[in-house]
């Protein structure tokens, strides 16, 4: 806030037509002004991980104190809603508003498809690139290195649970093996060598991508709790040699089995 805009005597009015809704909208028209606004239902998508992809809404709040309207990003993930600030926003109309809020979202790189090609939104190329590169289900990385696992004669899960009550989503599951397999995102999971969080709105990325790590290593102390055999690889790693370590451990859990328990069906 500015010190301006804290001692100010007398707000200036906030008319309803810059933020509220209008009256007796349903919920499938609130979906759609907010469509509408972002560009297309599809661009109101946020990557929550683990390949899924949840729509977001902007929400508009405006203070009579201030005379400004504070635009957020909000999404669901499993009941539990989050919710981003986006910034303070002071068009004529809630349409024009709803627009400003999404371009921020944006640029930000909150959105998982990069819309309007003419907005530049993430900070550097690089930076871009990892962003797009990096979302979820069927990644390139991920497809080579499933293509090597097929050709190698393994057959396997892709984006299943290892443990079905558990919502947690592996990208290759061996479940009779039990051997989970996770390609991180260089981005999103923070890796040491292709980190580079965008400038703009900061504190929220290194707050999601620390979010993203705990996760991952909640995940991997669950998984190896239920007798699972945990491999994770960077995005970045050659798929040749994530491919020989997964057919390695496929192996070894295999051979573990047939030596404790009834044979497996060749
Ligand atoms: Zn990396």
């Amino acid at each position: 806030m500015t010190p301006e805009g804290k001692g100010r005597s007398s707000a200036p009015a906030l008319p309803d037509r810059m933020w509220r809704p209008r009256p007796g909208l349903d919920r499938a028209q609130r979906s759609r002004e907010q469509d509408r606004t972002a560009g297309g239902a599809d661009c109101r998508l946020v990557d929550v991980g683990e390949g899924r992809l949840r729509p977001a809404s902007v929400v508009l709040k405006g203070s009579i104190r201030t005379g400004l309207i504070t635009a957020v990003l909000r999404w669901s993930v499993d009941g539990r809603s989050t919710t981003v600030p986006l910034g303070k926003l002071d068009r004529p109309t809630r349409v024009e508003n709803l627009r400003e809020g999404w371009r921020l979202a944006r640029e930000a790189g909150m959105l998982s498809k990069p819309s309007a090609p003419e907005d530049s939104w993430a900070s550097s190329p690089a930076t871009r690139k990892s962003m797009v590169g990096n979302k979820g289900r069927d990644t390139k990385p991920e497809l080579r290195l499933r293509s090597l696992l097929h050709r190698a004669g393994l057959r396997y899960r892709v984006s299943a649970r290892p443990i079905p009550s558990l919502r947690r989503t592996a990208d290759v599951v061996f479940p009779k093996a039990k051997v989970a397999v996770f390609v991180d995102g260089c981005y999103w999971h923070g890796c040491p060598e292709h980190r580079s969080v965008p400038a703009t709105n900061r504190d929220f990325w290194v707050e999601k991508i620390k979010d993203t790590k705990a996760r991952d290593a909640e995940t991997v102390r669950l998984l190896e709790n239920s007798g699972w055999k945990v491999l994770r690889f960077w995005e970045h790693t050659p798929p040749g040699e994530a491919a020989q370590l997964v057919i390695d451990e496929v192996a070894a859990a295999r051979k573990r089995i047939n030596t404790v328990g009834p044979a497996l069906p060749e």
